[in-house]
């Protein structure tokens, strides 16, 4: 085996507070307020737990990562990845800042419709697409991003049935030099999988092959390993020209960002950790400028950025329900805002803060949502300052999954509201209700009566 090179240890200085009598002091801020808006009127108005975005945040997030991806390369488009967050609403924000739509499954294809995106500009990406589905994209012009060879031969089945030559990429699972590695989808480029693939789509003359698709992995530290794939996507673009002479237009980098969110058993805060949309640029922007494409040929660079595009746009509003001390004194805080509504919570440490002003001193407290259930836990351990019943919290960075991954679980799920550009709120997604629910059930006529 060979030696691993020596690699030097960096040493950060971190500065810490000063206990001060009575224990440490904290350097938080309170969250009086989202956007100029008080947050104890939007919980009064709209209900606790509550779930705010803000327009502004969505926007000018998407305006940085655009700008840092157009002034480096001169063919950019993002793509909108719907299972991020498809509320209608927002969905919308990204398709007015001239995003185009990445679905995954035939409802979130038929939601893109629904908000008005044109065939064409819905990239139709995932393991399970039906026939159906398939049928749908294909006479809309969009653009489907084959996973397997199952899928490609129903694809060229359907070329014959519907007589049209649908539009294609295939999605190029490759080493990047991260680990784990996501091979399960689409073809792996190192084994030839890829080039296999791509030489039956171009044999077989019924398809348009059209791009390259790619997605790493998720919430990628390194801005480097987009590089290396952005590198063998061109290096197959640039075999399929020399072998065909065919030129694919596009190549698509997928998402994978992060956003300023901490991973947990991560010590350092994301803000300090995280890449910027600078440093991905570069690295994407770099690796596709330097391959062999001829002046005038680049491909159009297509980004699917989920994450790191609403994240930060999203806050979750609750309130203290109790506190309480456990058997061996550590202090807890009950609230009504649950890991069901709150799914990264498994995978980040959220940042909390109150959203009133409070006391100079903290104290180490694990907070727990109202569920009846041990895993219902917001944070194992979080420095706070001593909160009351009634007072309310702010969970921020919930932009992205929570609204699409969150469960009806033991409680309802609450409203949403978007805070829009003059700081006027708007609910976006009404609370669930004893009605709306159980109007999905039916009840056996033998059911019925019991005594
Ligand atoms: C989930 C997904 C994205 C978005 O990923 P993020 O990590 O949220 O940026 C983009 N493309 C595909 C194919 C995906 O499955």
């Amino acid at each position: 085996m060979e030696k691993l090179r020596y690699e030097r240890p960096t040493l950060k200085k971190l500065e810490a507070g000063m206990p001060g009598k009575f224990g440490m002091p904290t350097s938080l801020q309170p969250t009086t307020h989202i956007d100029g808006v008080a947050v104890k009127e939007l919980i009064d108005e709209y209900g606790s737990p509550l779930f705010v975005l803000s327009e502004q945040t969505i926007r000018s997030t998407f305006r940085k990562a655009q700008r840092a991806f157009s002034t480096r390369y001169p063919k950019v488009q993002f793509a909108w990845s719907y299972k991020t967050n498809y509320l209608s609403a927002i969905c919308n924000v990204f398709h007015q800042e001239g995003s185009w739509a990445e679905v995954v499954s035939g409802f979130e294809y038929d939601k893109a419709i629904q908000h008005g995106v044109a065939g064409e500009k819905i990239i139709f990406n995932g393991p399970d697409k039906t026939e159906k589905d398939l049928a749908k994209a294909m006479q809309n012009n969009s653009l489907i991003h084959i996973d397997h060879l199952d899928e490609l031969y129903t694809i060229i089945e359907l070329t014959d049935k519907l007589n049209v030559k649908p539009k294609v990429a295939i999605r190029v699972n490759m080493d990047t030099g991260i680990q784990p590695m996501w091979d399960r989808f689409g073809f792996n480029f190192e084994n030839g999988q890829a080039w296999d693939a791509l030489n039956k789509i171009m044999h077989t003359n019924k398809m348009d092959l059209v791009g390259l698709h790619t997605h790493i992995g998720t919430f990628m530290l390194s801005a480097n390993a987009y590089g290396v794939a952005a590198g063998k996507l061109a290096e197959l673009a640039i075999g399929l020209k020399q072998k065909f002479n065919h030129e694919i237009k596009y190549i698509d980098m997928g998402g994978g960002f992060a956003s300023k969110n901490t991973l947990k058993g991560v010590l350092l805060p994301g803000y300090d950790i995280s890449p910027t949309f600078d440093d991905y640029a570069e690295a994407i922007s770099t690796a596709l400028l330097n391959a062999n494409f001829q002046q005038d040929h680049l491909p159009l660079l297509i980004l699917e950025t989920g994450r790191a595009l609403i994240d930060e746009a999203g806050s979750l509003l609750g309130t203290v329900i109790s506190n309480k001390r456990l058997s061996q004194g550590k202090r807890t805080t009950i609230v009504d805002v649950g890991v069901n509504l709150l799914f990264t919570s498994f995978w980040y440490e959220h940042k909390v803060t109150p959203a009133q002003p409070f006391s100079q001193y903290s104290e180490e407290t694990t907070v727990y949502g109202p569920l009846c259930m041990n895993i219902d836990v917001l944070r194992e351990n979080i420095n706070l300052p001593l909160l009351n019943k009634g007072d309310h919290i702010v969970v921020h960075h919930v932009g992205a999954y929570n609204m699409t991954q969150w469960m009806q679980f033991i409680t309802l799920r609450p409203k949403v509201v978007i805070i829009d550009m003059e700081g006027k709120t708007h609910v976006i997604r009404e609370n669930e209700t004893q009605e709306s629910i159980t109007s999905f059930e039916r009840m056996p006529e033998y059911l019925r009566k019991f005594d």
